[in-house]
């Protein structure tokens, strides 16, 4: 028999090295990743190539609600699989249909579009609103958005973000996008014009470092849109699906949207994002929007059994009780005087270290088996599954004690 030579190294380290090499030779950059090289996961837990464990409190950016690699995932996609992967966005599906029937049964909104990623969720959202702006606003076309929001990468999203690093990126910019400072209600009204058709933010900033938006604020902007008739988005896509302690962050404050985008949770993992509007937005003709991968079954099967999965097992109220708890710990820290600022709602928490200390913390966490993630340079953000149980924030606090003793 002939013998098959292969580079193949024989240690997990060596396999290590010689992927992060191939990485780096064939990857085009856009991130700055340490080296490891994930392979693995299991409930809270992701491990490296060499079966090294992470406690994992980034949870794949919000992503990961039922935990890694979890069965009822497993076993939608496996069977799903079997059945039909694709079946074209030109026809209807099952898992189609039923995934629409319970989104809108647990959000009270009337239709969904499904797409992919949170930024395309939001991509609908904006053309929703300026339909409604052509068609009930005498072509009205601009979406007030608020300083340090995040709304996606594409090209229309980086320029309804208010990010101020991205303000000279790949210009020039999708016009028709009007920034404001978030809680400042004057600024807002002073923003609104007969070109007007919708006010787009999240309830909580996430990428702007967990900023939690103010009730009467949002009561006030539910009011001028009202007045005038325009829409009301809600990026949903990191606070929804139980994320906050509430099914949607809206719930918080009885306020609800036109239009709501939901994203990461919603598969689990699986790329999926949903956007959701009342019936008074059900405005596109045949052609206005669209995509080769909307609504396809295998992801409309998943994101049922994910979204089934959460609501049985009532994953919303486990992130209320250990968002209580990952506060309290939190709280804690900052009364030693190891952290500052600390803040969050249900599982998505953060807090602020002096400048340059947070990408050594996110470093050294890692060093000691902890994933956590650092946003706006000088905030750590927390972002476990929400199958997250209180000795599993108690496994993080010592890790991140620990950490925080050495690097302060
Ligand atoms: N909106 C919000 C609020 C987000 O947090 C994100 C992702 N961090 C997005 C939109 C974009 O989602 P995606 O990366 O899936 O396009």
């Amino acid at each position: 028999m002939e013998q098959v030579i292969t580079n193949e190294p024989s240690t997990a380290a060596g396999k290590t090295a010689e992927l992060l090499r191939a990485a780096r030779q064939h990857l085009l950059f856009t991130a700055t990743r340490p080296d490891v090289v994930m392979a693995s996961g299991q409930g809270m837990y992701i491990y490296d190539m060499e079966g090294r464990p992470y406690l994992d409190f980034v949870g794949g950016w919000a992503v990961n609600a039922l935990g890694h690699s979890p069965e009822t995932l497993r076993q939608a996609l496996a069977e799903q699989a079997a059945k039909l992967v694709l079946a074209s966005p030109a026809y209807y599906n099952e898992p189609m249909i039923r995934f629409a029937e319970l989104l809108t049964g647990i959000s009270g909104m009337d239709k969904v579009f499904f797409a992919s990623t949170g930024a395309e969720a939001n991509e609908c959202a904006v053309k929703l609103a300026r339909k409604h702006g052509m068609v009930h606003l005498d072509g009205a076309y601009e979406i007030i958005t608020m300083n340090n929001g995040f709304h996606g990468r594409t090209l229309a999203m980086m320029s309804a973000t208010g990010k101020p690093q991205w303000e000279e990126l790949f210009e020039p910019k999708v016009p028709g996008f009007i920034h404001v400072p978030m809680g400042d209600l004057d600024a807002c009204f002073a923003a609104v014009s007969n070109r007007t058709c919708a006010i787009m933010l999240e309830l909580v900033q996430g990428e702007g470092g967990v900023r939690v938006v103010d009730e009467a604020y949002l009561y006030g902007l539910r009011k001028i849109c009202d007045m005038y008739g325009i829409a009301l988005i809600f990026d949903e896509v990191q606070t929804g699906l139980g994320r906050t302690g509430k099914l949607f962050a809206f719930e918080h404050y009885g306020i609800k949207p036109d239009i709501m985008t939901l994203g990461k949770g919603i598969g689990g993992g699986y790329p999926l994002s949903a956007t959701l509007a009342a019936e008074k937005f059900d405005l596109f003709a045949p052609g206005d929007q669209g995509g080769t991968y909307i609504g396809q079954p295998l992801g409309m099967a998943a994101g049922h059994a994910v979204v089934s999965e959460l609501l049985k097992r009532d994953l919303t109220d486990n992130a209320r009780r250990q968002g209580d708890y990952l506060l309290g710990i939190l709280r804690s820290l900052e009364s030693h005087g190891l952290v500052r600022d600390s803040r969050g709602l249900g599982l998505l928490a953060a807090f602020d270290l002096p400048e340059g200390k947070a990408p050594k913390l996110v470093a050294r966490c890692l060093e000691l088996g902890l994933l956590i993630n650092v946003t706006g340079g000088s905030t750590i953000r927390l972002m476990p599954p929400l199958i997250a149980e209180q000795t599993h924030l108690d496994e993080m606090a010592s890790i991140l004690t620990a950490a925080l003793m050495e690097i302060l």
